[in-house]
């Protein structure tokens, strides 16, 4: 059984490189009909806050990731108690005492002598009198992890083989001196107590899924495969992850207004060397999903890229990726054929409102040649009106007035929709309806200013 899990710590916005991880975590359950766990890594009590986690929430709901299960770190503190006293018990955790300056001065030594910043153990070898001793003195310990020497190695979805030494690695701590746990080992507890399969991240855990690999070997517990992505990057090729800048959250991207489904196709395509899936709904990409496509080089993220895909993204949207954005918005009486008449005329999903207000509400009709909308009037024909009603009746009015080509439309689309370009009339036409052209042509609300042209506020909706 498949189950992969998304765990951002709530400290801040959802950026674009965590919507990648999502997205893909997402799409590669889809894929293998697994489930997807959504959790939240809040066991750093100063830096979480509520907020960040429903800001993450709101952001994956917009991008249309539903999660089948949840979990907070937070809830599960007393299982991390219980397994770190158990690993206390068979001496993989062991109390250390060093104050941050102590370590600091070690690892200059090492620097000094070209060794690599290693924990030297120095706690590991004190005896019960001694750490008595440091405890009278006040100072409280805190917990790492004893790494065991050898090869640690697995098969990494994205990465091949990949091999550490735990002798080259330095044990880490896991809970600090009030207690509270670092990430690392309530990670490894939760992938194994809520059955999480496959792990799906970024390439900056590739060390820590080294020391996570023995941590879950020293509970007991099976490993999931791993998958290390490598991180995005801009286009000045700085890692996205380091540049929380607001430019990039998925909140900011949201109100630029850039379509979820145009961020989905660019995500999912970056770092695959395939075009991004123009039109296709977050279940077929699953359907076509193969983690083994993303490769191994930082993919970069361009915002102008992403900027031309969005349009590409709405003017193959089905109405059902914008009706529920619509009716929000209070255009409900939109529908399915409104949408296909007019989308490609948008940039922005916002730019439809002038085209709403053309079929469903008032506009500022323009009225340039008298004659012109007189013909129009009487050539009028009868409803019900389809897609040929345009040209009989353009016609016929041509017919009668001896206007063509431009001189016969532009009269026209400006009379009926207050602008001078647009979706094609003869599919706007039946969506406007008889009553409204007919009020339209007859200028009804217009006031008629001496000189020709004369323009009126939106009527307003009926
Ligand atoms: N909370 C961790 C992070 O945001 C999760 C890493 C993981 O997927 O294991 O980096």
């Amino acid at each position: 059984m498949v189950k992969v899990r998304f765990a951002p710590s709530p400290t801040g916005l959802l950026h674009i490189g965590n919507a990648r991880t999502a997205l893909l975590n997402w799409l590669f359950a889809r894929a293998h009909g697994g489930a997807y766990l959504l959790r939240f890594d809040d066991t750093d009590r100063e830096r979480s806050r509520e907020s960040y986690v429903e800001a993450a929430r709101r952001d994956l709901r917009w991008l249309g990731l539903a999660w089948d299960e949840q979990a907070r770190q937070s809830e599960r503190l007393e299982r991390y108690v219980e397994v770190a006293d158990a690993l206390r018990r068979s001496g993989r955790l062991y109390p250390c005492w060093e104050t941050p300056e102590e370590l600091e001065y070690k690892r200059n030594r090492q620097r000094a002598r070209g060794l690599p910043p290693i924990y030297d153990r120095a706690s590991l070898n004190l005896n019960e009198e001694e750490q008595a001793g440091l405890a009278a003195e006040g100072r409280r310990p805190y917990w790492r992890f004893l790494l065991k020497p050898g090869e640690v190695a697995w098969d990494d979805l994205i990465r091949g083989r990949v091999s550490f030494r735990g002798e080259h690695l330095s044990d880490p701590v896991v809970v600090r001196a009030d207690g509270s746990f670092l990430y690392l080992l309530p990670s490894v507890i939760d992938d194994a107590d809520l059955g999480i399969s496959h792990v799906i991240r970024g390439e900056d855990h590739v060390t820590n899924t080294a020391v996570q690999l023995q941590m879950i070997a020293a509970i007991g517990a099976e490993a999931p495969r791993f998958a290390h992505l490598p991180l995005m990057t801009d286009i000045a090729g700085v890692k996205v992850s380091k540049r929380l800048g607001t430019t990039i959250a998925l909140e900011t991207v949201r109100s630029e207004g850039i379509e979820p489904m145009a961020i989905n196709a660019y995500l999912a395509s970056l770092g695959t060397g395939e075009a991004p899936r123009i039109g296709e709904s977050l279940d077929e990409m699953a359907a076509n999903f193969d983690i083994g496509r993303y490769g191994r080089a930082a993919p970069k993220f361009d915002p102008q890229q992403l900027e031309q895909l969005n349009m590409r993204v709405l003017h193959a949207s089905p109405f059902e990726w914008v009706a529920g954005r619509l009716a929000a918005a209070g255009l409900g009486e939109a529908d399915a054929r409104f949408w296909s008449v007019v989308r490609e005329n948008l940039s922005r999903l916002e730019d439809v409102q002038p085209w709403f207000d053309v079929c469903y509400g008032g506009v500022p009709p323009v009225h340039e040649d008298a004659d012109l909308i007189r013909a129009a009037i009487a050539a009028l024909p009868p409803e019900p009106w389809d897609d040929e009603t345009w040209q009989r009746w353009t016609g016929a009015i041509g017919a009668a007035t001896g206007r063509r080509g431009r001189a016969l439309f532009m009269p026209l689309r400006q009379a009926l929709t207050g602008q001078d370009h647009g979706p094609e009339l003869k599919r706007l036409l039946p969506l406007i309806g008889r009553e409204r052209v007919l009020s339209r042509l007859r200028g009804e609300g217009l006031s008629f200013a001496q000189g020709g042209a004369s323009h009126v506020a939106p009527s307003g909706r009926r």
